[in-house]
């Protein structure tokens, strides 16, 4: 796996990641991920992020049926 920034190496790290959602903020702070060697920018994969996501799906799907959101 090579960094999309700058093509240097990842390596199994741990970096903040942090999603806006609708009127609020859901932060880890040491979430696992790939971060490049060169540039340090993180690479979160695809089942962590859902892994994160799901919950929030969830809620979202639940405050609708009992039409708090919106
Ligand atoms: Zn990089």
């Amino acid at each position: 796996m090579e960094c999309i920034h700058c093509k240097g190496r990842l390596e199994r790290s741990a970096a903040p990641f942090s999603i806006d959602r609708h009127g609020y903020q859901v932060r880890r702070h040491a979430n696992p991920a790939w971060v490049c060697t060169q540039c340090h920018e993180p690479l979160f994969e695809a089942r962590e992020v859902e892994f994160i996501q799901q919950p929030l799906d969830t809620l979202d799907r639940q405050s609708a049926e009992l039409g708090v959101a919106g």
